[in-house]
């Protein structure tokens, strides 16, 4: 079978620019920069190529050099494209670098030196698919996982562009004219994978980034900005998991502000979620940066601290001697009272987080049957959820409850 390589070069082009289009649809409809870039890239590439094969013999030289220049600048905004995508701001230095690299080379080398000529356009289309490999690749380590193919096709679009050179001088060798048209046809057909393959790959990453946002604001609660309920127990499963496996002990906190209704009735529900914001600062400010907290309820938080029992009580006392003293006054109706009552709860390694929880809570209500603004520690751990149900439904008959250990 024989390829017409004409009508390859136009098909591939064909294709570019119809996936160009779409990006750029989809890029202006969604508002993704990245998108608009790679879409323009396409375009660019596509006409550039459609037009050299077509009618670059006709225009000569410089019409020629031109349309490549504009090919190698199509290569500069796929580059810049990856770096968009990554928040990263685009290298409009390196853009047009490979297009004057190349002006420069051929005004520069003899007529007679195609060869060369070629070498260095491969190698400056190779070194901008190594760059935006590079690109994907960082952005791989940091945040998102499995996906390989937004480095392998880059890759390999390099690959396949310096393959012929570093077989180069062996096809010259055998047969000058079969190296030359083989290649060409291969390049052909591999615009056409390459291009597709980016599309499928860009594709693929702005539905993962969709996802990975969706997700996000699923476990966020909006007001604070902190994990919500469902996002603090995915979260605290995993830590919990990890010290398990370290054998380390962890501990819960349960922060209820107190009176809250009445800060509510008094200041309005505005001055409240001001309260609240202010609370989740100090939750924040009095914890490590290992500590996971989170807002369970409407005004109530959690925290899960790496750490033991006693340890935990001495930041829970940090959190609310610091909400105590935040000193809120209201302009028209005076100071505001912010105490905040907290349980903890400590297990050993591989303790569950509903039985942490479930303890906490009991010593929260202690903490509130107390006199609220204190600390209350578990007094001892249910062995299980089951275990715990079981007993408090006992108490409840059996009242009093047990008091938990009084902290404050
Ligand atoms: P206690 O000391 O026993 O905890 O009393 P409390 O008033 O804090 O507890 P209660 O459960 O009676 O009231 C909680 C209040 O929290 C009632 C509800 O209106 C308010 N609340 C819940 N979510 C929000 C919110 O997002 N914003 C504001 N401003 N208030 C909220
Ligand atoms: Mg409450
Ligand atoms: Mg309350």
């Amino acid at each position: 079978m024989s390829l017409d390589t004409s009508t390859l070069y136009l098909v591939a082009t064909m294709v570019a620019a119809m996936l160009g289009g779409m990006l750029l649809l989809f890029g202006r409809q969604e508002n993704i920069p990245a998108l608009k870039w790679w879409g323009t890239a396409y375009l660019l590439g596509a006409a550039s190529v459609a037009l050299w094969t077509l009618e670059g013999a006709r225009f000569g030289e410089i019409f020629s050099l031109a349309l490549n220049a504009v090919g190698f600048i199509a290569c500069g905004l796929v580059w810049n494209a990856s770096r968009v995508f990554h928040g990263r701001k685009p290298n409009l230095l390196g853009l047009p670098l490979g297009a004057l690299a190349w002006i420069a080379a051929v005004l520069s080398l003899p007529p007679e030196a195609a060869e060369l000529r070629m070498t260095l356009g491969a190698g400056i289309v190779a070194v901008y698919a190594a760059l935006t490999a590079t690109e994907l690749w960082s952005e791989r380590r940091r945040t998102l996982q499995k996906r390989w193919p937004a480095i392998v096709v880059p890759v390999l679009h390099g690959f396949a562009l310096m393959l012929p050179i570093l077989l180069g001088d062996f096809l010259h060798h055998e047969n000058h004219a079969f190296g030359t048209s083989i290649w060409v046809t291969v390049f052909a057909v591999e615009l056409v994978l390459y291009a597709v393959g980016t599309v499928f790959v860009i594709f693929m990453l702005v539905s993962e980034r969709t996802v990975t946002a969706h997700k996000n604001a699923a476990s966020m609660d909006p007001l604070t900005g902190m994990f919500n309920r469902r996002g603090f127990a995915e979260a605290t499963s995993r830590v919990i998991e990890r010290e398990a496996k370290a054998g380390r002990p962890v501990t819960v906190l349960i922060f209820d502000i107190d009176h809250f209704k009445s800060i509510n009735d008094r200041f309005g529900h505005p001055a409240g979620d001001e309260i609240l914001k202010l609370f989740s600062a100090v939750v924040i400010n009095g914890l490590r940066i290992t500590d996971l907290s989170g807002r369970i309820g409407g005004e109530e938080f959690a925290a899960l601290l790496p750490c033991s029992l006693e340890e935990g009580v001495l930041a829970a006392e940090r959190v609310r001697e610091a909400f105590e003293a935040s000193g809120i006054v209201d302009d028209v109706a005076g100071p505001v009272d912010t105490t905040v009552s907290i349980g903890v709860a400590g297990g050993p390694a591989g303790t569950e987080l509903e039985v942490l929880l479930a303890a906490a809570d009991t010593a929260l209500y202690q903490a509130k049957r107390g006199g609220r603004n204190r600390v209350e520690a578990a007094e001892e751990l249910p062995l299980s959820l089951e275990n715990w149900r079981r007993k408090s439904a006992g108490n409840a008959r059996a009242a009093p409850l047990k008091p938990g250990a009084s902290i404050a």
